[in-house]
């Protein structure tokens, strides 16, 4: 499947994969934090899901006082280096920006965030105090942005935090999802180290809790345990041919090329199938990566779409084709992918039909399903008393993060079914509260 404009080294990827909020210079810093309007009760702060007081830290670096303003972010967020890089914030900060109201360009608020940041991470700064051991432990379950989160938190309170990860680095999604141009592998696993080394948590690598017995273990030696795994594999899609060579899970493929960028030339012809923010990374970083043609198939219509309008616009500019109302029914080929066979739809009282006879086959070469994740409910049924919903998210006290086990605690993409870093940060933060204060009443 190899092809002359594969990329084959390393700098060839990083010049694909370019960072499309590269970091700022002191001047553009400080022009940029000059145009804040500061306002009362920021819409921004308000739009912020870890209330970063934004017009605080954007005064901070305009006065020159990038430790200050790296603090105010870190206060309130653990991954404020990450959500700078990673987080929607056109539909977030800087959608909601004053500025966007007199149509005037909003605040870079994501790329000053990390401009303080970053230097704060360069410095080692250390902000949070961390006291003595309060004589408890907490098991955390998941090192992705949620369980970092909880466990920086309960570290500031006192616990002794123990994070079991399966794989062998941290971060999660935010290191083997999120699209290379947002954020690099190591920007990802500098700022958990950043935050292991000033707050103090441990992390074993490749220790999957999946059985009944690995959660006694965990009751025995912990007074609560929060759980932040995220979700599963790809979900199916349940058609004819899903399972020959070249047809593969859009969370495989991208953490594929995240890890193994050379070993992996992608193919000529993609077909990615899906609507949401996934597919688009999908088929966006096929485009980069070289492929000749990229069609992103929907079986709904484009404005029904889950992705934002901004990230197909940037994926359509690297080269992405949209196809939609067309659903697909066939993989087809003999061992390995030929095509998929679509049937058109339309969309009548609500309701998705499908238009008979409208069935047509486009080729291509790989498949790639981008129709959602799976939920991790196998590992959860060993948890007695764990509740989770009709479609396997955990169930909580929202204003605590506890599970209807009193020693369970939850958040992140295991409980909203999927959302943005910088909801799974919050809502693990959320949690360690809920556990400080469940704990600190059965004394
Ligand atoms: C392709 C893709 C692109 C994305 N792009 C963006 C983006 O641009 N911006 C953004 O803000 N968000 C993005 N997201 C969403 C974001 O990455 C997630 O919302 C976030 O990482 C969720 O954090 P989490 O801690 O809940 O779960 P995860 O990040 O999934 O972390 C869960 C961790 O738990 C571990 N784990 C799971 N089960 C077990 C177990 N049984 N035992 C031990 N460890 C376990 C996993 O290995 C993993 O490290 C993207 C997601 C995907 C799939
Ligand atoms: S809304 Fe915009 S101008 Fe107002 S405080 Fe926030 S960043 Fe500054």
């Amino acid at each position: 499947m190899a092809k002359d404009k594969d990329p084959k080294t390393i700098r060839e990827i990083e010049q694909i994969f370019a960072p499309i909020k590269p970091l700022m210079t002191n001047t553009e810093a400080y022009y940029e934090s000059s145009r804040c309007l500061f306002c009362y009760n920021a819409p921004c702060t308000l739009a912020c899901p870890a209330s970063i007081d934004v017009p605080l830290f954007i005064r901070q670096i305009n006065n020159g006082n990038l430790t200050g303003a790296a603090k105010t972010i870190y206060l309130s967020n653990y991954l404020g280096n990450t959500c700078g890089k990673v987080c929607p914030t056109e539909v977030l900060c800087e959608g909601a920006c004053v500025y966007t109201k007199m149509n005037i360009k909003s605040l870079d608020i994501g790329r000053l965030q990390n401009f303080a940041t970053n230097t704060a991470i360069l410095a080692k700064k250390k902000f949070f105090k961390i006291p003595g051991f309060n004589g408890k432990s907490v098991a955390v379950i998941g090192a992705g942005p949620a369980g970092i989160s909880c466990a920086c938190q309960l570290r500031t309170a006192g616990y002794t935090v123990d994070i079991y990860e399966a794989r062998n680095n941290p971060s999660g999604l935010a290191l083997h999802g999120v699209a290379p141009y947002k954020i690099t592998n190591l920007e990802a696993l500098m700022e958990v180290e950043f935050l292991r080394e000033q707050v103090g948590f441990t992390v074993y690598y490749n220790k999957r809790i999946e059985n009944q017995e690995d959660i006694k273990n965990l009751e025995k030696n912990y007074a609560a345990v929060f759980l932040g795994i995220g979700l599963g594999s790809s979900a199916k899609i349940k058609i004819e041919g899903e399972d020959k060579t070249n047809c593969i899970g859009a969370t495989e493929f991208i953490e594929q090329i995240k890890t193994k960028p050379i070993e992996q030339p992608v193919a000529k012809k993609v077909i990615v199938l899906g609507g949401g923010n996934t597919a688009i990374d999908a088929a966006s970083e096929c485009a980069r990566l070289g492929a000749e043609k990229v069609i992103l198939v929907y079986r709904r219509s484009e404005k029904e779409m889950k992705a934002y309008y901004f990230e197909y616009d940037q994926a359509k500019v690297a080269g992405v084709v949209g196809m939609f109302n067309a659903a697909p029914v066939e993989i087809v080929g003999l061992s390995a992918v030929e095509g998929v066979r679509f049937i058109r739809t339309d969309t009548v009282n609500g309701k998705l039909i499908t238009i008979p006879g409208s069935e047509f086959v486009i080729d291509c070469d790989l498949v790639i399903k981008a129709t959602g994740q799976l939920k991790q409910t196998r590992m959860l049924e060993n948890i007695p008393g764990l509740t989770v919903n009709e479609t396997g998210k955990i169930i909580i006290d929202p204003a605590t993060g506890q599970t209807t086990n009193p020693r369970y605690f939850a958040g992140g993409d295991a409980v909203n079914g999927g959302a943005e870093v910088v909801n799974a940060a919050a809502e693990g933060k959320m949690a360690a509260d809920g556990i400080h204060a469940y704990l600190s009443k059965l004394n």
